[in-house]
């Protein structure tokens, strides 16, 4: 892995994580990502093209807005130093390739959901729905899961999660299943299904973890979105190491 090769990455994934924040801002107010051009939200002062560039800009104007003096929310630099971050991880495992472009997408998604899931307990049918096109799309290129294994990823991993949220509705939406469904198109259905298995560990773990800590009732749902990102970026990331372990160990007559 070169330098130059990761600091690209990095750069591409601040960028990815800027239009992250203006999804985070207008999705859930239904709102165009695209017009009008950013503002801001104080004095509606649109905001000059060079304290646009991700965290660049931030520390250009010192966090607050250049003309009425506003303090920008930390979480916008947040959310583009995380999103080069997660891009120059997946540069570092995979390399030049399209599987980097497709998961650093992947990833980037994810944390956006995270934050809107986490801030309005809601993820945007505007992310998942052409996040699963562009999903699918990829699998047509070389080096990924086939167009076979995404539509199954598709169709096994966010059919079982709508199981799950048919039986116990409680605690999930149609939004988490969208989310996986769009997840199993990117990752394919065996990682897809890894994801959705690691994402349910971990929030019953921190679920069961905040009711013993009375943090929590019982009855309380959990927002979901942050562990289906979690469970996402560990199927990235160890995917493969984890499903040969899975396998060698099946092998062995288990
Ligand atoms: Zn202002």
């Amino acid at each position: 892995m070169t330098l130059v090769g990761a600091l690209g990455a990095f750069a591409l994934g601040a960028c990815l994580g800027s239009f992250a924040n203006v999804c985070i801002d207008r999705l859930p107010r239904g709102l165009s990502p695209v017009r009008p051009r950013s503002s801001c939200e104080a004095c509606g002062h649109p905001i000059r093209p060079v304290h646009l560039i991700p965290l660049v800009g931030y520390l250009l104007v010192r966090g607050r807005c250049a003309s009425c003096g506003q303090s920008i929310p930390l979480r916008l630099p947040l959310v583009e130093a995380l999103g080069g971050l997660l891009a120059a991880a997946s540069f570092a495992a995979f390399g030049p390739s399209w599987e980097f472009l497709s998961s650093t997408l992947l990833l980037v998604v994810a944390l956006a959901v995270s934050v809107i899931d986490g801030k309005h307990q809601v993820i945007p049918d505007r992310l998942t729905l052409p996040g699963l096109a562009v999903g699918l799309a990829l699998s047509l290129l070389p080096g990924r899961p086939t167009p076979v294994e995404a539509l199954l990823g598709v169709v096994v991993v966010g059919g079982l999660l709508a199981l799950v949220v048919f039986f116990y509705p409680a605690g999930m939406g149609g939004g988490d299943v969208k989310f996986m469904a769009m997840a199993g198109a990117f990752l394919g259905w065996t990682k897809g299904l890894l994801a959705l298995f690691v994402a349910s560990l971990a929030g019953s773990v921190v679920g069961l973890a905040l009711i013993g800590l009375g943090r929590r009732g019982r009855k309380q749902p959990i927002v979901f979105g942050p562990f289906l990102a979690i469970g996402t970026a560990v199927a990235v990331f160890a995917g493969p190491k984890l499903l040969s372990l899975y396998v060698g160990w099946r092998w062995a007559g288990h």
